[in-house]
């Protein structure tokens, strides 16, 4: 016996001692990232969710089933069997270290929001106990009066409340503050409104589903009951180092920077795409994997993208609304696990001048419930005619709608890409490849009558082998491209939440298959109507199907003659939100309001508004208070040396220092001219009360047009400067130094 206790004492001991190594490697990380990363791959991903099978394993059977028919079936749920999780969650979290739990939302800010309460209820012998209830759990009430509401609620109304959104699975999040269970809910106003980005996302895809079964039913499909828009959002962001990011204010407060001369190398070599990874580069990598693996978030491909300092993650797809809350918490631990490395994530859309910004390619397709990927042509697309009504759908949906998408994809640095041969261009174009394209030809002309086959690929070495080859080669040009069995969008935001554009998609897409179901319902001769529709579809919209390099001048033009819009920017694409074609589409699908989107509206141009007033001011502050003295420093410099040399009495030649003398000064003027008219043009905007929409457009004429300017001297400076002199990191140093 003394023998085992023995053992026993050892065995406590080398448990302490393993643990201590634990908190002192994982420089104060809790024992939990431990546990996880000690256990292989397949038991740590999704260790810090509550997930199905968490739930599977420890709610009652009739509790699971209820709340799995909620989630499957977008049934009400019962606030009884929210009770029942809300205890169990709780066990669950706390068994995990969590102390306190957060209704985790997403305001119209584009960032998440998070109020953390504890768990501690006091008891009456002055101790606590550790409740959570099914109320608790359900509902939150943020004073919500400090969230952008685009004028939906005056700030002296403060309530706004969270609902549980049980289709997201509650996670836990692990940071120097301790263990957090976080619930992902939605966010809206006393009166019912949306405040965030997470409700309409559900309210469109409750529509999609709705029209989609209608005419699923219709092709005889009597089992399917919910048809889900899936999407997989490949994440484009930079990584620099963070004692450098620290000198740089512009990055520091805009994102971007706002000077920097081209550095002599950039991305011309294309040498960085796919390149072998730095080691602090792939050190990163690998626990930001780790980090998102036990988030349950999928985290599969990674790479090296083109510019230098360039990367991209892509994850697995899942239902949207599961896809936005993790790219959320993509990019959110990016930065945290970025910062642990001694380096600081860049998701701006542009953060340098003259090399690829970064965006998201938004993947999406629709999905049955019981795993039917409806954008799945098959082997021979022509006879599915289920397929074609689908395809045909989304065609109609985006040449209707390119506005409502075109608008989704806007904000303040997208502006700096879309169109700068980078990325698409600003005109919605479809890209549908070698074989849809010839079916709708076929389609038009009366009736599809074949398929065209993929090949084989020869390389030419015989101990390589023959592959098999897709039917279409791809274009990257596009900005809405047919990959397969989904479209993807490219011209998604890098830095903003996903759900916008999805927002835009299921919606129009439910419209489209809406008015399709409308016809084929009332028909009398079904097979002929769904040609009849599919013909007049082609017809109509063949307009926006574009093969080619979208990146060409000569597309910009052949847009045009086809009529087709090309909305430059931001504020030009704003309105479409507030047009009657707008209101009555998202009322109809009851996916916002009116007022909702006026309020979304408000929040587009005060945020654009805010985004660029922050710009000119950082700007100006870069430019009066580091630059300016970092010039006239040299400039002193050289006029010494003139002094000098001339005072020595030796007719030595001066020329050169005069030259740059005069050069710099030159410059210098401009510069300081600049400035002036910067202070003027920020201070005539933020005075313009009234009309926000004039003011965003001045905004992006007088201020941006004035910021632009500034650059160009600053930059020039930068070329003519004494490095030593110069007062903030280059480009050269951000982008190419380990
Ligand atoms: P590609 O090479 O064409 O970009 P990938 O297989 O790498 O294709 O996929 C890119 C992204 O698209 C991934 O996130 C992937 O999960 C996602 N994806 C694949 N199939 C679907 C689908 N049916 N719906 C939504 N996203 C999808
Ligand atoms: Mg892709």
């Amino acid at each position: 016996m003394a023998f085992l206790k023995h053992i026993y004492a050892h065995i406590c001991f080398l448990e302490a001692l393993f643990n201590f190594f634990v908190v002192i490697n994982r420089n104060g990380k809790g024992y939990n990232d431990m546990k996880c990363e000690m256990e292989n791959l397949t038991e740590m991903f999704g260790c810090n969710v509550f997930n199905d099978s968490v739930m599977r394993e420890r709610l009652p059977k009739a509790t699971y089933k209820a709340l799995k028919k909620t989630i499957d079936e977008g049934l009400p749920l019962d606030p009884a069997v929210a009770e029942v999780v809300a205890n169990a969650m709780k066990d669950w979290a706390i068994e995990k270290g969590a102390t306190h739990f957060t209704h985790w939302f997403q305001p119209m800010t584009g960032v998440t929001a998070e109020k953390h309460d504890s768990f501690i209820s006091p008891t009456t012998d002055g101790k606590v106990i550790m409740e959570f209830s099914g109320k608790e759990l359900i509902k939150g009430e943020p004073d919500a009066s400090s969230f952008p509401s685009g004028g939906l609620r005056a700030t002296f109304e403060a309530r706004g409340y969270t609902a549980w959104d049980c289709t997201s699975p509650a996670f836990l999040k692990e940071d120097a503050a301790g263990v957090t269970l976080c619930i992902p809910t939605a966010f809206c106003s006393y009166t019912g409104e949306a405040l965030d980005k997470k409700t309409p996302l559900l309210r469109s895809m409750e529509a999609l589903s709705k029209q989609a079964l209608r005419i699923l039913r219709l092709f005889g499909n009597t089992t399917t009951k919910r048809v889900i828009t899936t999407v997989g959002p490949e994440q484009e962001y930079f990584l620099v180092d963070k004692e450098l990011y620290k000198k740089r204010k512009d990055l520091i407060f805009t994102g971007r920077t706002l000077f920097g001369a081209k550095p002599p190398k950039g991305q011309e070599l294309e040498d960085h795409y796919f390149g072998s990874l730095k080691e602090r580069i792939s050190a990163f990598m690998k626990e930001l994997d780790i980090e998102l693996w036990k988030l349950g978030v999928s985290a599969k491909t990674k790479h090296n993208e083109v510019a230098p300092a360039q990367h991209e993650l892509a994850p697995i797809f899942s239902t949207t609304n599961i896809a936005t809350d993790h790219n959320q918490l993509a990019m959110e631990t990016m930065k945290k696990v970025a910062n642990r490395h001694g380096l600081a994530c860049l998701l701006h859309e542009k953060p340098f001048a003259g090399i690829n910004g970064s965006g998201k390619h938004n993947n999406w397709s629709m999905s049955t419930d019981d795993g039917q990927n409806l954008l799945e042509p098959g082997k021979t697309p022509h006879d599915n005619a289920q397929f074609l009504v689908f395809l045909c759908a989304v065609i109609k949906a985006i040449d209707e709608h390119a506005d409502l998408l075109r608008v989704s994809a806007a904000n303040a640095g997208n502006d700096h890409r879309l169109g700068a041969n980078e990325a698409p261009p600003a005109i919605i174009s479809i890209f549908l490849g070698e074989q849809l394209t010839d079916i709708l030809e076929q389609l038009e002309n009366g009736g599809a009558k074949s398929s065209k086959q993929e090949g084989e690929l020869k390389i030419g070495v015989s101990t390589l082998p023959t592959l098999p080859k897709d039917t279409t080669d791809r274009n990257r040009t596009s900005p809405f491209a047919f990959t397969g069995n989904k479209f993807e969008f490219r011209m998604v935001p890098s830095s903003a939440s996903i759900s916008g554009p999805n927002v835009v998609l299921n919606t129009i897409v439910a419209e489209a298959l809406c008015e399709i179901a409308d016809r084929l319902e009332g028909a009398e001769d079904f097979n002929a109507e769904v040609q009849g529709i599919l013909k007049e579809i082609v017809l109509k919209h063949k307009r926006v199907i574009f093969n080619g390099n979208g990146y060409s001048q000569e597309w910009v033009e052949e847009a045009e003659s086809r009529g087709l819009p090309n909305i430059r920017s931001t504020v030009d694409a704003i309105p479409a939100l507030i047009t009657d074609k707008a209101i009555k589409l998202f009322e109809k699908h009851q996916v916002l309001s009116r007022v909702e989107l006026h309020s979304r509206y408000e929040i587009h141009l005060e945020t654009y508004n805010k985004q660029i007033n922050i710009e000119a001011l950082t700007m100006l502050d870069m430019a009066k208070r580091e630059i300016l003295p970092a010039a006239i420093k040299y400039t002193n410099e050289l006029a010494s040396s003139i002094n000098a040399i001339k005072s020595t009495g030796v007719s030595a030649d001066t020329s050169v220092q005069e030259e740059l003398l005069c050069e710099v000064s030159s410059v210098l003027a401009s510069f300081r001219k600049n400035i002036k008219a910067l202070e003027q043009a920020t201070a005539e905007a933020s005075n313009m009360h009234g009309n926000i929409y004039e003011q965003a457009c001045f905004y992006r004429d007088e201020v941006l047009g004035t910021m632009n300017k500034l650059r160009a001297d600053g930059d020039k400076l930068e070329t003519l400067i004494d490095a030593a002199l110069w007062p903030i990191p280059t480009y050269a140093e951000l982008l190419f130094y380990e």
